[in-house]
């Protein structure tokens, strides 16, 4: 691939803020690149000790552990902490209740403004009690798993450690999956219960969660009771006795639950992936590893000080929800804004309106949000004091430069870390990413990797390690992190196939990387969506990039097509901003030649009104690839496309 993001990027060095940090903000916790380094270096040399100390300084445990970790890739039967015993719920709640009754621990921000609400670590500790009472009393158990169908909420939260407590495994499924893609995950689960609501609202919208969940229900045996909590009142339809309303039920229980004891490797959640390259698949977190992973990132890549508001943008169904909504930040005794609405709701000035209201330090989302409020305007984001934030992180996608610069100006006015976080639904906490104070950025890239995480860059086909600088191939983790997922539920063998058997010895990202002459680390796409254009291995992000540092372009999104002759050509899906209307493809394609070189021009380009995504925001080239070629009857797993309706408008397009 070419070299147009590493020579063209401009370094971001540490913003004056973070450095002078004792005047104007706290001292960042690692504050030099030599700091990052030293740490780094030892997490990687002598992991036991780093992760020994690491574990038994952030996390309680009722019974230590002996052993840091043991087995490995070939079987995958890693296990962190064997020994020891812990309760999830007692870490993110009652150390904190004990110490510290009336902090606030989650700030709910309703969708309509105004509406808000907030809930201390007292009132928490009685919450998520009586609610793990009350699934006492339907009769589950450490090991059964419970499917959480909710809008967001702060009960939601609570139903997450709720099942903590007792050692119920939880399956959050997004509240705005279909009836169909809920049943398949209650089945693929064998939930016992589903926690859900009656209603849920989302900017303009109203989503009839319970009516879905009946739906779905009508083939779930294994379901025993459904727990509802009222988010609107509406007249919902309701079916006792298998029905049960979260008000009365909690009522009837005590405010005080004691924590199950729980072994470190016994399953914490379950969680579905995003399903943007193919059938999403059922991943296992256990419960010590994963929680150090979402503790020591959630201090180290967002700098956490006691006092932060803490605003992650996603949605609990996703595992940037679970690991930066709810674990990351209650098992610090942090304060957490579960958001409920939408970043245009009532207006486009919304996520501005959020953090200048609660002061929020730490500010989270994805580039999919980022792009669509530069499509808006800037004029959203001004008139609104955002001078409490220090740091600001995208996740979920490569973010391009331009993007980034936009993020990093107008939002963080130059005097923020921009965080640009890699991670996976797999990796259960962030791998690849700056450390505010340390790290200077570079727009585009993820740059280094956090403590404890060895990446190497292997050749697609022969599986060699690449070494040195300037090299490009597959990213893959050569150690064990402790936050790493122990398998797919009930399919040991899918895991074992999709990560751990690719490449002998390593656990395999699925997605391509080049690192650069600094050693900092670019994500390029994912490997299925690689494109080989006439012996050119051309990256997605690359040319993606290119067409948005374009003017008149919101989103790009390009994908390799079979050619006689090349292989592959390039084609490229484009949303333009309002007042890029007029902009031509010739323009368009102007723009890849000169960014990268003749070789990297779309042969086509359409402009479309919108991008096939996931329902956490990711483009979907998989869709974009089976409607050029034709193959629209062969579209795979959609369960997790968030607008259906697109595709004939890909359609109408491609063959117009
Ligand atoms: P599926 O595995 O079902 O196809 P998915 O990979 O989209 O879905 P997630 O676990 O939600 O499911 O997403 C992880 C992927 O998102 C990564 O493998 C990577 O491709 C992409 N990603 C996440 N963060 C970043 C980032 N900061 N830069 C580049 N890519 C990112
Ligand atoms: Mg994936």
């Amino acid at each position: 691939m070419s070299t147009m993001f590493t020579e063209h990027s401009k370094i971001h060095p540490v913003p004056e803020r973070l450095l002078h940090a004792k005047k104007v903000a706290p001292k960042p916790h690692i504050d030099s690149f030599e700091a990052y380094q030293k740490m780094y270096k030892k997490s990687i040399t002598d992991p036991e000790a780093f992760w020994g100390k690491s574990a038994r300084e952030l996390l309680h445990w009722h019974k230590p552990f002996e052993t840091v970790v043991s087995g490995g890739f070939d079987y995958g039967d890693i296990a962190w902490f064997p020994e020891g015993e812990l309760n999830a719920s007692y870490n993110c709640v009652d150390r904190h209740a004990l110490a510290n009754p009336d902090k606030v621990a989650i700030i709910y921000e309703g969708n309509e403004p105004g509406n808000n609400r907030t809930i201390t670590y007292g009132e928490l500790l009685r919450d998520v009690s009586r609610l793990a009472n009350a699934l006492k009393s339907y009769g589950l158990r450490k090991g059964d798993t419970v499917a959480i169908y909710m809008p967001m909420v702060p009960e939601a939260i609570i139903a997450f450690l709720a099942c903590a407590r007792l050692g119920v495994v939880h399956s959050v499924v997004f509240a705005g999956f279909s009836a169909e893609a809920l049943r398949d995950r209650i089945q693929d689960a064998s939930s016992k219960l589903v926690i859900t609501a009656d209603e849920g609202r989302r900017g303009e919208k109203t989503i009839r969660i319970k009516k879905i969940v009946d739906e779905a229900l009508k083939e779930c045996p294994t379901v025993e009771h459904v727990l509802v909590y009222k988010r609107t009142g509406s007249d919902v339809p309701f079916k006792a006795p298998r029905d049960l309303w979260w008000h009365d039920e909690i009522e009837k229980h005590r405010p005080y639950c004691p924590p199950e004891i729980i072994n470190s490797e016994d399953a914490l959640f379950l969680l579905y992936t995003s399903g943007s390259t193919g059938k999403p698949k059922g991943i296992l977190h256990t419960i010590a590893g994963y929680l150090l992973g979402a503790m020591i990132t959630f201090k180290y890549v967002f700098d956490y000080h006691e006092g932060d508001v803490f605003g992650c943008m996603a949605d609990i169904g996703w595992i940037t929800g679970h690991t930066y909504i709810v674990y990351g930040p209650l098992c610090f005794g942090g304060t957490t804004v579960v958001f409920e609405s939408t970043p245009i709701y009532p207006t486009p000035s919304r996520y501005w309106e959020v953090v200048a209201k609660h002061k929020i330090t730490q500010f989270y989302t994805a580039p999919t949000a980022i792009r669509l409020l530069r499509r808006l305007g800037r004029h959203h984001v001004e008139g609104y004091d955002l001078s409490s934030l220090r740091v600001i992180g995208s996740v979920g996608e490569p973010i391009n430069p331009e993007a980034w610069e936009w993020y990093n100006e107008v939002v963080g006015k130059g005097n923020c870390a921009v965080v640009d976080t890699y991670w996976q639904t797999e990796t259960g906490s962030i791998v690849i990413s700056p450390l505010p104070g340390a790290i200077p950025t570079k727009p585009g890239s993820a740059t280094v990797p956090f403590f404890g995480v060895d990446p190497v860059i292997l050749d697609p086909v022969t599986g060699e390690e690449l070494h040195g600088n300037g090299v490009e191939g597959v990213l893959a983790f050569k150690q064990p992190w402790p936050s790493m997922a122990k398998t797919v539920y009930n399919n040991h063998h899918r895991y074992l196939d999709t990560y751990l058997k690719p490449y002998k010895g390593y656990y395999f990202t699925g997605d391509g990387v080049s690192r650069d002459g600094d050693g900092y680390y670019w994500i390029l796409g994912r490997v299925d969506d690689v494109i080989n254009a006439s012996g050119h291995r051309l990256s997605t992000a690359e040319i993606e990039s290119a067409l948005v540092a374009h003017d008149g372009v919101a989103e790009a999104a390009v994908i390799g097509v079979a050619h006689d002759i090349t292989g592959q050509e390039v084609h490229a899906f484009v949303t333009l901003k309002p007042r890029g209307e007029s902009t031509e493809i010739k323009e368009l394609i102007l723009q890849v030649q000169k960014g990268i070189g003749t070789f990297a021009a779309p042969k086509k380009i359409y402009i479309v009104p919108d991008l096939p995504k996931t329902r956490s925001g990711k483009i979907m080239r998989r869709v974009l690839r089976k409607v050029v070629a034709g193959e629209s009857d062969q579209l795979g797993d959609l369960s997790t496309l968030s607008d259906p309706s697109i595709i004939s408008t890909l359609l109408d397009k491609v063959n117009e």
